[in-house]
């Protein structure tokens, strides 16, 4: 048996987090958490730190540091606080694999830091490839770092690369359950409430994702995603809705073959196989029986009812610091919507004014990021009323 991997869990209370939790219990002689992080859940971060004795914790918001320091005053844990101690946490030497698993922008910074210091990642923030692609790319190109897709469709078209050239890649196809609304006509979605938008038929998420899953914008950024962590031009990449959720994508190669990867809809597969690559770790977790499927389906997605994935095509066509400002826009419109601020219909009718208003960075430095994405929400923000 080789030595334990230690894991830092960036966003350790949400659900990919929790899942992650899962696997690192389900593999105990194999994996080691060594870093937990959250934002504010303070409870679940100290249960889950008794749980698994990590070597220290990280609470981002500082409010909650002294209560995180109250709980685990009889633990070997060691605490600290503060976004900047969990970017500079990444230059942990003893780090082998770093789980992104927190929602939005703030996955950037350490997930740069973690680049630099050669860390393996197994990236669920998606939104780091989407605002900053080009620029994760071109410092994975100077670093031994590996990227490895948690997302449930790249980790489907990951496996579907196994054994084959890049270049007899014709097309990925990446399929999308449609959401809640995929049945509804322009007129009712008008209508549809933060309740509705927070069902998913399929799979159980957080409550941002889940909205982004409605909107289809999750399945744009996951285009976006696509094209950087596989390095295929966004022409040659296409969304199929495939309600069912067991497909979770597909590649068509120049042979005209299509290469699928099937499994349940629980990202607890796509994470083992993250941590565990290049071996597939055996599981005793629920099994798919393949006769249970007697429908699966597959249809077009219609971008006028989901105009956010033709936004996310447009934004990644345009390049430059635009995906950064429809990520900031889509942030801050999300946000608004979860608390009752906006309806449904102003989530895109914010993030195409703010596209609209937004000055035009060709080739950002990471600088132009962080002032792209400070003024975008600021813009953004005044649109709410
Ligand atoms: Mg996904």
């Amino acid at each position: 048996m080789e030595q334990k991997r230690n894991i830092a869990i960036l966003g350790s209370t949400g659900s990919i987090g929790r899942q992650t939790v899962d696997i690192i219990c389900e593999y105990p002689d194999r994996f080691q958490a060594y870093l937990l992080t959250a934002n504010s859940s303070v409870d679940l971060l100290v249960e889950q730190a008794k749980r698994l004795n990590p070597k220290y914790v990280i609470i981002a918001n500082e409010a909650h540091y002294a209560a995180l320091c109250e709980a685990l005053k009889d633990f070997p844990t060691e605490v600290k606080a503060g976004m900047n101690a969990i970017v500079e946490a990444m230059a942990d030497e003893n780090i082998d694999t770093v789980v992104t698993a927190m929602v939005g922008y703030a996955g950037l910074a350490p997930t740069i830091n973690a680049i630099k210091h050669n860390k393996t990642i197994a990236l669920a923030n998606k939104e780091t490839l989407v605002v900053a692609g080009a620029l994760i790319n071109e410092l994975l190109s100077h670093s031994q770092s590996k990227l490895y897709p948690v997302d449930s469709e790249h980790g489907a078209i990951w496996q579907c690369l196994a054994g084959e050239k890049h270049s007899d890649i014709y097309k990925l196809i990446l399929t999308a359950s449609g959401g809640p609304f995929r049945t509804k006509t322009i007129e009712q979605l008008a209508h549809v409430t933060k309740a509705d938008a927070l069902k998913h038929p399929n799979w159980n998420m957080g409550a941002k994702i889940t909205i982004d899953s409605a909107t289809m914008m999750n399945k744009g950024f996951e285009v976006m995603e696509a094209k950087w962590l596989f390095d295929v031009d966004l022409d040659k990449i296409e969304v199929v809705v495939h309600p069912q959720s067991i497909v979770h994508s597909m590649i068509e190669f120049v042979d005209g073959s299509v290469k699928a990867q099937l499994g349940l809809p629980d990202m607890r597969i796509p994470i083992r196989y993250a941590l565990g690559y290049p071996q597939r770790l055996y599981s005793d977790a629920q099994r798919m029986h393949v006769s249970d499927y007697r429908n699966l389906t597959f249809e077009e997605p219609d971008l006028k009812k989901f105009p956010m994935l033709g936004l996310a095509y447009e934004a990644s066509r345009a390049g430059g610091n635009v995906p950064c400002v429809l990520n900031a826009a889509n942030e801050i419109a999300v946000a608004a919507f979860l608390h009752d601020k906006i309806g449904y219909n102003d989530i895109a009718e914010t993030v195409i004014k703010t596209m609209q208003w937004a000055p035009y960075v060709a080739k950002p430095t990471y600088d132009d990021y962080v002032n792209t994405n400070i003024e975008a929400r600021r813009y953004a923000e005044t649109l709410i009323k």
